[in-house]
């Protein structure tokens, strides 16, 4: 509100709240903290799970930082870019989400110490920067080669990645299968470069048996049957019809009366129609197709002549399946039945449909195209084989990020550790307030090492010496064994192996969250008109303190959190 000639004027609607300065900066870091605080104990193998219950009563229990965090309904605006940290790290690279929200919230709470003593944000925002560059410069060069030939270090890769998630048990099977998953899909690039779309590889859940029991088939399935039991269950060497229109006598667009006036009309009206339909089927007998898989539905009649002709009939398949299955077969999909020829017909070795469980699946293997990759995830329950599936996406992920990137570091902190003792020496060489930034920046570094201590029950402070120690004497993959709490030279050495790639990114993410949340110093929340029904005053809350949806965070963990 101005003051003009004793008139107030107001610029603002009515019950528009503004916090400004540091308020407002004090308000959005502890936010933001909060956020971090409540996934810091699922850091590593150690953390713990966490298990999320919704307002329908429905539970997923993980340890999957970008889960939790999706999950839960965070209101603040602050807090929500806190959730967006997450969101990027698992589109950038699929793991380190945990890591990137940690270091994002350690980042906020050590600026928050230079604020107190009068830097200005900006400074610190830029020394954030420029410390973030050089650490990852340092990452780039402590790291190893690696690549597509290095199954081992592709295999640690995603064991590592595995090993924090509720599945590990299985981690060893499900990382080779994921490595050989991955190693059948990549490609090279014109460029020569490798490069591995996940989206390759197709993922089919089903409940039963164990998660060791999860299977590659190099091929594609269907969660589906053979339209009718007289028709044959199993074809080799299958030349495959895609169909996107229905094997049925089309209805006309408008309704139509038709006069009978006898019984030899009836009949001769149901001859045409199965007339008709012998005719498709023959088109299709003629192609030489022994499957047919359908997108739309197939007439009783059609089923019929089909089976006579002992051919495989698969029938409302899903599109997105269909154009799957056009690449791994070559065949071209149809739409009509005249266009059909012989040699745009696909192929596969092996057409099955085989009963897991009590569901039938179609099988179509050794595909002309052997990139087509599907794993198959079996467990207990849905729960376990929704966790299974989230641990082999980030698997998958990591496998792919080395694959590309080629470069892998040592786990369990190590890199982290490595680069806040490089960046500090940095800092000394810059001096002036920017020195303080890179500083804070480094030994917010350090959370990583210090979490994963602090899961496994061990001393933070102990580890932290004896881990500087040792990389002091030129150790820079020397990390934490988490179960005995012996210090490693080299953690590559007992496979505990994460891309590089991953690590940068945590940083990158972490410094753009934090350095957003920094720039902020003020904050207008407008009494939205698209919400009628909010209580008067509801963003009322970000002035005081916390906005009401995030009145149960403050203590720690969001309701339905255990
Ligand atoms: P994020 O979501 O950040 O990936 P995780 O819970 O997966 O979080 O934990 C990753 C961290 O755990 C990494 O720093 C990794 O090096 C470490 N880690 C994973 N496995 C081991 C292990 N066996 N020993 C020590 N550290 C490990
Ligand atoms: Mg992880």
């Amino acid at each position: 509100m101005a003051q003009l000639g004793g008139q107030p004027i107001f610029i603002m609607r009515e019950g528009t709240e503004r916090t400004r300065g540091k308020d407002a900066m004090s308000n959005n870091i502890a936010a933001a903290k909060v956020i971090a605080e409540a996934i810091r104990t699922s850091l590593g193998p150690r953390g713990m799970d966490k298990m999320l219950v919704d307002q329908f009563g429905d539970v997923v229990i993980t340890n999957d930082g970008a889960t939790i965090l999706k999950e839960i309904d965070v209101q603040h605006p602050a807090a929500k870019m806190m959730v967006e940290v997450a969101k990027t790290q698992d589109a950038e690279v699929g793991d380190g989400t945990t890591t990137s929200v940690i270091l994002a919230g350690e980042l906020l709470k050590r600026a928050e110490k230079l604020l107190e003593q009068k830097i200005h944000p900006t400074v610190i925002t830029e020394g954030f920067r420029k410390a973030a560059d050089k650490a990852i410069e340092i990452l780039d060069k402590m790291s190893i080669q690696s690549g597509i030939d290095d199954e081992p270090g592709l295999k640690n890769c995603a064991m590592t990645c595995m090993s924090s998630k509720i599945v590990s048990e299985s981690k060893e099977k499900l990382a080779q299968l994921c490595m050989e998953a991955i190693i059948a899909i990549a490609e090279k690039n014109d460029e020569g470069k490798w490069v591995a779309d996940i989206d390759k590889v197709q993922i089919q859940k089903k409940e039963g048996e164990s998660v060791d029991e999860t299977s590659l088939i190099k091929g594609i399935i269907l969660d589906k049957e053979v339209v009718s039991p007289g028709m044959p269950k199993f074809v080799k060497d299958a030349k495959i019809l895609l169909l996107q229109s229905a094997i049925e006598i089309e209805k006309t667009e408008f309704d139509a009366k038709l006069q009978i006036t006898s019984p030899e009309q009836i009949q001769q009206f149901l001859d045409e129609e199965e007339r008709m339909l012998r005719n498709m089927v023959s088109k299709i007998e003629n192609s030489g197709a022994k499957v047919v898989i359908c997108q739309k539905g197939i007439d009783d009649m059609a089923q019929h002549f089909l089976s006579k002709a002992e051919i495989m009939v698969v029938r409302r398949v899903k599109k997105s399946d269909i154009e799957k299955l056009s690449k791994a077969t070559g065949g071209m999909i149809f739409t009509n039945l005249d266009d059909i020829t012989e040699d745009s017909l696909g192929w596969a070795g092996l057409v099955e449909e085989r009963k897991i469980m009590n569901d039938s699946w179609i099988f179509i293997e050794e595909c002309k195209d052997p990139k087509a990759v599907v794993i198959l995830i079996r467990g207990g329950t849905e729960l376990i084989v929704d966790e299974a599936d989230r641990a082999i996406h980030d698997a998958l992920c990591v496998i792919r990020d080395v694959v590309e990137d080629q470069k892998i570091v040592g786990g369990s902190g190590a890199p982290e550790l490595e680069t806040a003792i490089q960046l500090r020496e940095f800092a000394s060489t810059l001096g002036g307030r920017e020195q303080l930034a890179v500083e804070i920046f480094a030994d917010s570094l350090d959370i990583v090492p210090k979490t994963l201590a602090e899961n496994a029950g061990l001393d933070q402070i102990d580890k932290l010496m004896q881990l500087r120690a040792a990389h002091q004497k030129g150790n820079v993959f020397a990390g934490i064994n988490l179960d005995t709490g012996e210090i490693i030279n080299n953690m590559m050495e007992v496979g505990v192996v994460e891309p590089t790639a991953v690590k940068i990114q945590a940083i990158r993410s972490a410094v753009e969250a934090a350095s957003m949340i920094l720039r902020i110093d003020d904050v207008i929340a407008g009494v939205k008109s698209a919400m009628p029904d909010m209580p008067p005053g509801g963003m009322g809350g970000m002035g005081g303190g916390m906005p009401p949806g995030m009145g149960g965070m403050g203590g720690g963990m969001p309701p339905g959190m255990m």
